[in-house]
């Protein structure tokens, strides 16, 4: 395995995000029944910033990306998600 100067595991994001969906990332925390389909996105409350508007969150699951339109104002990727969620940084959210 190759090593980063700083010591880290290499670890293969785009691997990551091939293989984890967002449905899968949402069904970890229980955040599927809380989504209603919108068209080909589901949309409800921002798990990440605890909003209580339910079309300020919606996730994309073709192109597997969320977005954010209230606090968080932004979106991202699987591992995205999962770092805002775990509050820790993307390397760590992909292992
Ligand atoms: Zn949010």
């Amino acid at each position: 395995m190759p090593k980063s100067k700083k010591g880290h595991d290499w670890v293969d994001f785009k691997a990551v995000k091939d293989i984890i969906t967002m449905e899968m990332v949402l069904d970890h925390y229980g955040l599927m029944s809380k989504l209603n389909q919108s068209g080909k996105n589901l949309v409800g409350c921002c798990p990440i910033h605890q909003g209580v508007n339910p079309r300020q969150f919606s996730v994309n699951p073709d192109k597997n990306i969320f977005n954010c339109f209230g606090n968080c104002n932004g979106g991202g990727n699987v591992i995205d998600f999962v770092s805002k969620m775990e509050n820790v940084d993307t390397r760590q959210a992909a292992l």
